[in-house]
């Protein structure tokens, strides 16, 4: 088969590779459907994930058909449309038990990872793909929801929502500043309105990216680059600061801007992967009864989203931006890569 394969920083090719096989009794391989690119893809094309080796198939989020099943698989069967969470969870381990399945024990000799796909094993970006633990890494897809709305469900609506909106712990009537109007940004805002956030206030330095946060779900757009940003967040709140503070981005300046922007008593949620330590101005926050939070998508709320996308609930229609075939995966890349230019937002990538 077909598959985007790292050669290490910098280095991808668009390769032929061995199919994959069916490896524990728990495993299913899927045709890959359609899949997509993450931004944590492109960290890992930077070199800043360095677990991830030579060789390793990327990719972490598609939605497929199911081609063969382990003897212990009990809930999908061959020929099922499903959902792959970019989290594979052995559902029974300490940390699976406890609600935490992105510290998942089982796969890969217990690294404590439930995010092995297109990491520490091979991932979505290929015609086909093996997933560990299928009966609770895989979700099955009802009829009525395209691909290309069921895709994001993988990662990012979970993320935007659990470590965002839920970390967050947003509530009816907060104003809620969104740092970062990426994909994952993008997710939060889309879903702040579920627990009842009454002002969602889109910040980034894309004039683009902020008119489309205002089409999912933001209230109120602001361009960090404004030498007043500060002030017309504040504004927006009477002076006082907002509620909720979440940072989407990955860069300590994003992370001191929330921090911030936040009112006594408010919270800050980190979405963003850090590369470097970020300045925590503990001298100046303790007295503010600041809470602050972070971590590493569980995807536990993928079923309860797609409820949502099934009943049109969510604006997941309008994420996907560009559109490719399978083959010109490298194509893809170069679009995604070249976000400022190209307007991408989620590329859809199908067989
Ligand atoms: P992205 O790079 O597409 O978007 C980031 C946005 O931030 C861009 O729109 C950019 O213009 C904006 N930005 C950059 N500097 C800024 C500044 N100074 N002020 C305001 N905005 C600024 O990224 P994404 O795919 O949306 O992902 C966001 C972050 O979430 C990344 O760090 C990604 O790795 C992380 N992530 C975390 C998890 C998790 O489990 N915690 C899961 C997936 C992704
Ligand atoms: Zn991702």
């Amino acid at each position: 088969m077909k598959a985007l394969v790292y050669h290490g920083p910098g280095k991808k090719s668009w390769d032929d590779v061995p199919d994959p096989k069916l490896l524990d009794p728990t495993d299913a391989v899927i045709q890959v459907d359609t899949t997509t690119i993450c931004g944590t893809d492109l960290h890992i094309l930077k070199g800043d994930v360095p677990a991830v080796t030579e060789g390793r198939i990327l990719g972490h989020e598609g939605v497929g058909t199911v081609l063969e099943v382990g003897s212990a698989v009990r809930t999908v069967k061959v020929g099922d449309r499903v959902i792959i969470s970019c989290v594979s969870s052995c559902a029974v381990c300490i940390y699976c038990r406890t609600g935490n399945p992105s510290h998942c024990l089982a796969p890969e000799g217990a690294v404590g990872l439930g995010w092995i796909l297109g990491h520490l094993i091979d991932g979505t970006q290929a015609e086909k793909v093996r997933i560990p633990f299928a009966d609770t890494s895989l979700y099955l897809l009802p009829e009525g929801v395209s691909d290309e709305a069921a895709v994001l469900l993988s990662d990012i609506f979970p993320t935007g929502f659990e470590i965002g909106v839920q970390y967050g712990r947003v509530k009816p009537g907060d104003t809620v500043a969104v740092v970062g109007a990426g994909p994952v940004g993008l997710s939060v805002m889309a879903t702040a309105a579920l627990y009842g956030a009454a002002q969602v206030i889109a910040i980034d330095l894309d004039e683009g990216r902020l008119a489309f946060a205002k089409e999912i779900g933001a209230t109120h757009g602001v361009n960090s680059g404004d030498a007043d940003w500060r002030e017309q967040v504040l504004a927006l709140t009477d002076g006082y600061g907002v509620d909720v503070a979440i940072e989407a981005v990955g860069l300590p300046a994003t992370f001191e801007m929330c921090t911030r922007l936040v009112r006594p008593g408010g919270n800050v949620a980190n979405v963003g992967v850090h590369g470097t330590a970020a300045l925590l101005d503990l001298q100046r926050l303790w007295i503010q009864n600041i809470s602050i939070s972070m971590g590493l998508v569980n995807t536990t709320s993928l079923g309860m989203l797609l409820k949502l996308v099934a009943n049109h609930k969510l604006p997941v229609e309008k994420f996907a931006t560009h559109r490719f075939a399978m083959a010109d995966m490298m194509h893809a890349y170069a679009t995604f890569q070249d976000a400022a230019h190209t307007g991408a937002l989620k590329v859809i990538i199908s067989r």
